[in-house]
C-alpha cells in the first residue's frame, strides 16, 4: 500500500522537496510493524516479538548487513547489527528500540488497533509512538546510509528489544547479561522517550530526555493479632496497614529540582516570560502547566511519586487476619533515591514492614557534549528557530539496562509535531497515532545526527 504522501510541510532543511530513500520509506515500515502484533502483558502469553524481529532481521539483511537474533526464550526475540563508523577508533553509538507494545483493547479505539491504517496523514496503531515510529526510523535511515556506500561518524550498534514494555527482563536487560559483547566499545545509546516537540508560547520545543526517575515497587507488611471479628483487638494488621497506605497515598512531597527539571524550566521562563524561582512551587507549577500537553510528564518530575497500587488481606468478614499487605509504585527523582525511600519507610511506621519488589536505577547526565551537540545542531537545521530543552522522564526505558555496560543513554526520537497534537497521551493511549510528516522530519534529523555523532 502506498503510505507516502506529499511532503506539505515545505521542511525547511529538506533537499528542495527531493525526499530521501529513507523519508521514502519510514511510513511503509512503520505501517509494517504496526500490523506485528507483539503486545506485551508481562508475562509469556502474549504473541511475542519473533515475527517483528524477523521481519526487522529482513531489512537490514536486504541491505547487506550481518544480524544477529537472539532470544531470552522461545519467541522473546531480539535483533543486534553493527554499521563500521568512518572512524572506527571511536567509541561507538548504540541507536536502539523496542518492538514489543502494551496491550490494546480494540473496542476502546476507533480503528483496529493492528490494521496499520494511514487516515489524513497519520498512521494509527498501537505502537506508532511506543514506539515502532522510531524503530522505522532508526531502520529506514540506516538501510539509506549502507545503500548508499555512507558511513556514520563513528560506529553504530542498531538494536531492537524484545519485553520493553515489562521492564526489559527478556530484552534489553537479558541482552546486558547475556550478551554484553554486542555492544562492546560502545558509550553512549539513543532511544525513546524525547525528541519530540511541544508548543511552548508559540515557540517549538524539542524535549531531550536526558534524565529517568528510578523506580522502587514496594510491599508493605503489616503483622498483627488474628482473631475473631467480635473482639476487641488493637492489633488489628488491616488497620495498621491502611493507615500506612493512607499516609503514603496522600503525602504532599516537596518539590525538588534536579539539574536536568531546573534547565528545563529555565528554557520555558525564558520562552514565557514567566518567573523562575526553585523555592515557590507556585510558579513551578505555573511553568509546567506552560508545557501544556506535557505538563502531565513534566509534573511527575519535579518531586518523588509514591502511589498504592495492591491490597490483600483477609478471606472471611468476621475474621481479623493475621496479615495485611499492599503494594506502592514509587518513582524516584535522580539522586534523590535514599531520601525518598526513607521517606516512604518513615510514613510507613513502626507498624509496618517495607520490603523491595522490584527496583531499578534512575538516570541523569548532563545537558552537554559532543553528542548533544549533535542531537541540538541537527534539529536547527531542520528546524530553525525552534529550541532543544532538557527534561527528565517520569518512567523508564532500556537506557537503564545499557547504563550497566556503562552506556550513557538518551531520549531523542526527533518527531515535529503540530501544536495541537496531545502526543503525550498516545504514549500506551487509545487511537495511539503519529503524523507521517513527523517520521519523515525525523529520518532527516537522524540522517544529520549519524553523519555527525
Ligand atoms: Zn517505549
Amino acid at each position: 500500500m502506498n503510505t507516502v504522501s506529499t511532503d506539505s510541510s515545505g521542511g525547511s532543511g529538506s533537499t528542495g522537496g527531493v525526499s530521501s530513500p529513507a523519508e521514502g520509506e519510514v511510513a511503509r515500515i512503520c505501517q509494517e510493524l504496526l500490523r506485528i502484533d507483539t503486545s506485551n502483558y508481562g508475562d509469556d502469553s502474549g504473541p511475542g516479538e519473533r515475527v517483528a524481529a524477523e521481519y526487522v532481521a529482513g531489512l537490514l539483511t536486504d541491505v547487506g548487513l550481518d544480524v544477529e537474533l537472539f532470544e531470552s526464550r522461545p519467541g522473546r526475540t531480539s535483533v543486534v547489527t553493527r554499521i563500521e563508523g568512518a572512524d572506527p577508533s571511536r567509541p561507538a553509538l548504540v541507536l536502539h528500540g523496542h518492538t514489543d507494545v502494551v496491550p490494546a483493547q480494540a473496542s476502546d479505539w476507533s480503528v483496529d488497533p493492528f490494521a496499520g491504517e494511514e487516515i489524513d496523514g497519520l498512521l494509527w496503531g498501537r505502537g506508532a509512538v511506543d514506539m515502532k515510529d522510531m524503530d522505522a526510523m532508526i531502520l529506514s535511515v540506516v538501510r539509506q546510509y549502507v545503500r548508499e556506500g555512507r558511513k556514520p561518524a563513528r560506529d553504530v550498534v542498531v538494536a531492537m528489544f524484545a519485553d520493553e514494555e515489562a521492564g526489559g527482563v527478556l530484552g534489553s536487560h537479558w541482552a546486558v547479561a547475556h550478551r554484553p559483547e554486542l555492544f562492546e566499545g560502545a558509550t553512549e545509546a539513543i532511544s525513546e522517550v524525547g525528541g519530540f516537540s511541544v508548543d511552548v508560547a508559540g515557540t517549538r520545543a524539542y524535549l531531550l530526555q536526558t534524565a529517568e526517575k528510578g523506580l522502587a515497587w514496594l510491599r508493605l507488611v503489616a503483622d498483627g493479632r488474628a482473631g475473631h471479628g467480635s473482639a476487641v483487638n488493637h492489633e488489628n494488621a488491616l488497620t495498621a496497614l491502611a493507615e500506612a497506605v493512607a499516609r503514603i497515598g496522600r503525602f504532599t512531597w516537596p518539590y525538588t529540582l534536579t539539574p536536568t527539571v531546573e534547565r528545563l524550566l529555565r528554557g520555558v521562563s525564558h520562552l514565557t516570560g514567566l518567573p523562575f524561582d526553585a523555592e515557590d512551587p507556585a510558579a513551578i507549577d505555573t511553568l509546567v502547566r506552560a508545557l501544556g500537553p506535557a505538563a502531565p510528564f513534566v509534573g511527575a518530575t519535579v518531586r518523588h511519586t509514591a502511589n498504592p497500587t495492591r491490597l490483600h488481606a483477609g478471606y472471611k468478614d468476621n475474621v481479623i487476619p493475621g496479615r495485611a499487605e499492599a503494594a506502592i509504585d514509587v518513582r524516584l527523582l535522580p539522586g534523590y533515591e535514599e531520601e525518598g525511600l526513607a521517606t516512604v519507610r518513615d510514613l510507613a511506621g513502626p507498624a509496618v514492614r517495607v520490603e523491595p519488589i522490584h527496583q531499578d536505577i534512575a538516570l541523569e547526565v548532563p545537558f552537554e557534549g559532543a553528542l548533544v551537540d549533535a542531537m541540538v545542531g541537527a534539529i536547527a537545521t531542520e528546524d530553525p528557530g525552534s529550541v532543544v530543552l532538557p527534561y527528565t522522564l517520569s518512567g523508564g526505558t532500556d537506557n537503564k539496562a545499557l547504563s550497566r555496560l556503562g552506556i550513557t543513554g538518551y531520549g531523542f526520537a526527533p518527531l515535529r509535531l503540530p501544536a495541537d497534537l496531545d502526543f503525550i497521551r498516545m504514549f500506551h493511549g487509545v487511537d495511539e497515532r503519529v503524523p507521517v510528516d513527523a517520521l519523515r522530519f525525523g529520518t532527516r534529523v537522524l540522517d544529520r545526527l549519524l553523519a555527525t555523532c
